[in-house]
Formats: structure tokens, C-alpha cells, sequence
């Protein structure tokens, strides 16, 4: 079964600004897929609609799944979304705090939550600073920890918006370490081409709402 399959999907930000127009996509589990395009291509948007937070004409299915009114929280848990900017993720005084959120609010037992917390800080190479207020940390730690708050859940599916914009190259390195590593189903929303290369060997461009290319990283990147 695909990861994620996507059949014409279809939306408009009101009143009627068309975002994506007729999206087809599959995609296996395991793979890691580069979603590049101009800006205003629908990237984010499309993002925004593996987990539910928008919803258009169209079909997605995840591990088989359809996404419905029904389904959504069980989906929310397979989808993981990473934005763009880590504020959107951040809101506890402490690191720790912020990346137990989620398995707390999921009511999994105590123990277990320390546990992960530890496993996905040390992932991301964060866990000495566990006690730290997320405000006070570099763009780049940020989204590292933005990052384990979300592989804290370990959703099968992790979908990245723009997770190198703003990082100084020595955080670029170290995030595309990280997913390059992941055995995660990847979708990666950028404009960082070299990032592309380094971590997905497939990539879609996506253009004024649809899918113009999609093929190999190498080939896709090379077409003029
Ligand atoms: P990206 O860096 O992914 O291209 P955008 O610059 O398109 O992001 O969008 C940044 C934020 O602004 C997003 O939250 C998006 O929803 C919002 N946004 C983008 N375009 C519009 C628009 N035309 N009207 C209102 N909000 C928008
Ligand atoms: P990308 O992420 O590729 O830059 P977006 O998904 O942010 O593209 O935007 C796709 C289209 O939807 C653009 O035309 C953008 O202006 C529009 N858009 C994005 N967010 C909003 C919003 N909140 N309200 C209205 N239009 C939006």
C-alpha cells in the first residue's frame, strides 16, 4: 500500500483563490520526495492538507486510509507536520515541555513520555538542552526542536515546510544529516535544492497549483 495517495485534489482559500488544482501523487512508504515550485505554487497548502488542516474537492488516502471527518485523528497520528516556522510549534516555557506536549495530551503513560521526549531530543541533537526556554534558542535549534516535537509522536509520515530556510550553513548540514537518516516517509516542501539532492531521490514540481514534473531528483533538477 502507498504511504500517501493524493486523486485531484482540488482547493481555494476564499473566496476563491485557487491553491491546487487537480493533484495526483503517490507515494511509497520509506520514500523521501522533494515538493519544489515558485513561490505561490500551492506547496504549503498542499502540506496543510495531509493532516486535515485544510480540506478540498479530491481524494487523500494514507496507509490505505481515505482522510475524513472520521478518520482524522487516527491520520493526525501517522502525519506529522513540521511548519515552517518553528513559533507555530513552540508555546511552553521549556524545551521539554514543548516536545512532551503532544504524547501528554495523547494521555501516554508518564514513563513512556520521558522516554520519547529523550529520543527525539537526542535525534535531533538537542537534549542537553532539554531545560531551556525554546525562546531563547538560535533559529536553528528552533527548528530542530520543532522538528522533535513532532518525530516525538513517531508518525510514519513527516511533512517538512521549508526546514532549512533561515539556517546558517553548519545547521543546514546537521538538519540534512538528520533526514537524510530518517526511515520516515519524507515530504519536503523548499526551495534548497542542495538539500534536495542530499536527502530525496525523487522530486515533484509543483507550478500555479499542479504538477508539472515528477521523476527522479537528478533528472527532474537537470531539465531546463
Ligand atoms: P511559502 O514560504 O511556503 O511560500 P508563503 O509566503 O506562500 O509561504 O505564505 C506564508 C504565509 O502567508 C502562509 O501562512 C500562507 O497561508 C499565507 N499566505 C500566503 N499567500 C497568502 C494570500 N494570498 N493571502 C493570505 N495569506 C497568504
Ligand atoms: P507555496 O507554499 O508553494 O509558496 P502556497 O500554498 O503558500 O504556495 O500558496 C498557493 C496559493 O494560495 C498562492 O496563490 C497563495 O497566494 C494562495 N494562498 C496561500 N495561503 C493563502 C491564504 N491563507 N489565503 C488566501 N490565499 C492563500
Amino acid at each position: 500500500t502507498p504511504a500517501l495517495e493524493i486523486h485531484h485534489l482540488t482547493f481555494a482559500y476564499p473566496p476563491g483563490q485557487v491553491a491546487l488544482r487537480g493533484i495526483n501523487l503517490r507515494v511509497m512508504p520509506g520514500e523521501h520526495v522533494a515538493l519544489v515550485g515558485p513561490n505561490g505554487a500551492g506547496k504549503s497548502t498542499l502540506l496543510l492538507h495531509l493532516n486535515g488542516l485544510l480540506s478540498g474537492d479530491g481524494e487523500i488516502r494514507i496507509f490505505g486510509t481515505p482522510l475524513t471527518p472520521k478518520t482524522l485523528q487516527q491520520i493526525r497520528r501517522r502525519v506529522g507536520l513540521v511548519f515552517q516556522s518553528p513559533e507555530d510549534q513552540l508555546f511552553c516555557p521549556t524545551v521539554y515541555e514543548d516536545v512532551a506536549y503532544a504524547p501528554c495530551y495523547a494521555g501516554l503513560p508518564p514513563q513512556e513520555i520521558a522516554q520519547r521526549v529523550r529520543e527525539a531530543l537526542q535525534l535531533v541533537g538537542m537534549q542537553d538542552h532539554a531545560e531551556r526556554s525554546p525562546f531563547h534558542l538560535s533559529l536553528g535549534e528552533q527548528k530542530r526542536v520543532a522538528l522533535a516535537t513532532v518525530l516525538v509522536m513517531q508518525p510514519d509520515i513527516l511533512a517538512l515546510d521549508e526546514p532549512t530556510a533561515g539556517l546558517d550553513p553548519r545547521g543546514r548540514r546537521e538538519l540534512s544529516l538528520l533526514l537524510q537518516s530518517l526511515p520516515q516517509t519524507l515530504i519536503l516542501a523548499t526551495h534548497d535544492l542542495e538539500l534536495v539532492r542530499q536527502v530525496c531521490p525523487r522530486t515533484v514540481v509543483l507550478e500555479g497549483g499542479m504538477v508539472i514534473a515528477d521523476g527522479p531528483t537528478a533528472q527532474v533538477l537537470s531539465d531546463p
